[in-house]
Formats: C-alpha cells, structure tokens, sequence
C-alpha cells in the first residue's frame, strides 16, 4: 500500500514582509527556532530554506503579502495590520499579533488649517481605509490614490487631508503637517491561509505556539 506523506514533511512556505518590518521579523523568528540558512538582507534571492526541513520564507513587499497568502502560495505572512484593513480580513485567519512595528494610522492635515469648506479631498495610499474612515464619520470626502510622499499633497494643493502611518510625527510635522484623527494602532500580524490551517494543521499550530512564546518572552 502505499505510504501517505508524514505530516511533518508538507511544506510550508512563510511569507515576510522586507523592509522595516523584516529587521524585527527574524529575531522573533530566531527566539522562536526557525532561521534563514543564510542573510536575507545580503542576498537578491526571494525565497530561503531556514533551519527547520521544509519551512522556507519569502521576502517581498507587504502589499503583496495578503495576495500569496490568500491565494495559497505562501500558508503563513507577517504583515501589517494597515495593509491587512485595506486588502480586506475576511480572507485569511490571523491568530497572532506579533506587536512589532507599531505605529499608528492617522488623518492629518496642514497645521492650524481647520475644518475645510465643502467636500474634502484626501489623498492616501490606503484608500478603502480612508473611504471608509470618512463614511463612518459622516464627512463627504473625495478620495485620490498616491503611492507614497503623502506629505506633498497638502503643500501642492492636491489635497485637504491625508491618510498616513505615523510613528513619531516627524515626517508630519517636517512638512507642515499635523496629525487629525486615530483610525487604528497599527502593528504586524501573522495571518494564515484558511485552508493550509486544515490541512497542515499540526505543523501550523506549533510554529504559531513557537512565536507565541517568542512574543510573550521578548525582554
Ligand atoms: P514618522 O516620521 O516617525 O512619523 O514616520 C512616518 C513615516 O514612516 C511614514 O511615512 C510611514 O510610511 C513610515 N512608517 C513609520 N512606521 C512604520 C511602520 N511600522 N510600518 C510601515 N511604515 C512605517
């Protein structure tokens, strides 16, 4: 008869978010036992054995984690609660806050300007965010996509308000800017593709016990 693969052995491919996010990703990862075989952030590769048979991580940049999580490519991702609120929660499970990265995502706009005559416009990158930040709040708000540089957009007229991630404020207030109203603290969070939580269940709940602990232990 034959043999039916042995639990352990099913893959499991982790996807990271590069950048800020992954200088504090891999010492969690590390306290939890799972490494990289060798330094992603000297290395062009996209995708690593680590320490642990059949666990590889990914590495690519946060919008797109949600994308290979859903769709299955990756079974687990680390990823910001912002960029999780404007792909949409409903399609992954996301057991673990790993409290790395916190920030805050906030309106803000020009300082001292007060409430702006007539319908706003906001530019923003997480636009189904600030759209429904606006409608909750009663304001009629026209919403412009940019990809970054937020802070322009109030100085050259192209917007009233922006939305935007703060940590310090400095970015802010470097541009005349002053931070308005808390949409949500922000920090990263694993998330798991549903049907990988079925069908690799064993293996899933103790890598997600593992960097519990890591979080619960950090000094
Ligand atoms: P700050 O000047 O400290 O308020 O930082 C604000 C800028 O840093 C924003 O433009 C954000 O894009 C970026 N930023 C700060 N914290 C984070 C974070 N945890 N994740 C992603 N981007 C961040």
């Amino acid at each position: 008869m034959e043999k039916l693969p042995d639990m352990a052995e099913q893959s499991i491919v982790i996807a990271l978010t590069k950048g800020r996010i992954l200088k504090e990703t891999l010492p969690l990862f590390e306290r939890a036992g799972i490494r990289p075989l060798e330094d992603i952030e000297q290395s062009r590769k996209l995708i690593f054995d680590t320490n642990v048979p059949n666990v590889r991580m990914m590495v690519i940049r946060g919008a797109d984690v949600p994308t290979y999580v859903e769709f299955g490519s990756a079974d687990l991702g680390v990823v910001g609660k912002d960029l999780l609120m404007e792909y949409g929660e409903a399609a992954f499970y996301e057991p673990l806050d790993l409290g790395i990265a916190r920030c805050r995502l906030m309106t803000a706009g020009p300082v001292g300007a007060g409430p702006s005559p007539g319908r706003l416009r906001v530019a923003s990158k997480f636009v189904n965010i600030a759209r429904r930040h606006f409608a909750g709040e009663g304001v009629q708000a026209e919403i412009v996509k940019l990809n970054g540089g937020l802070e322009l957009a109030p100085i050259m007229g192209l917007a009233d308000h922006i939305v935007d991630i703060v940590d310090t404020g400095n970015t802010l207030r470097a541009n005349g800017l002053e931070p308005l109203d808390l949409i949500a603290e922000i920090s990263s969070r694993i998330i798991v593709n549903k049907a990988s939580m079925k069908m690799k269940h064993g293996q899933i709940a103790e890598l997600l016990q593992a960097l519990k602990t890591a979080v619960e232990t950090e000094s």
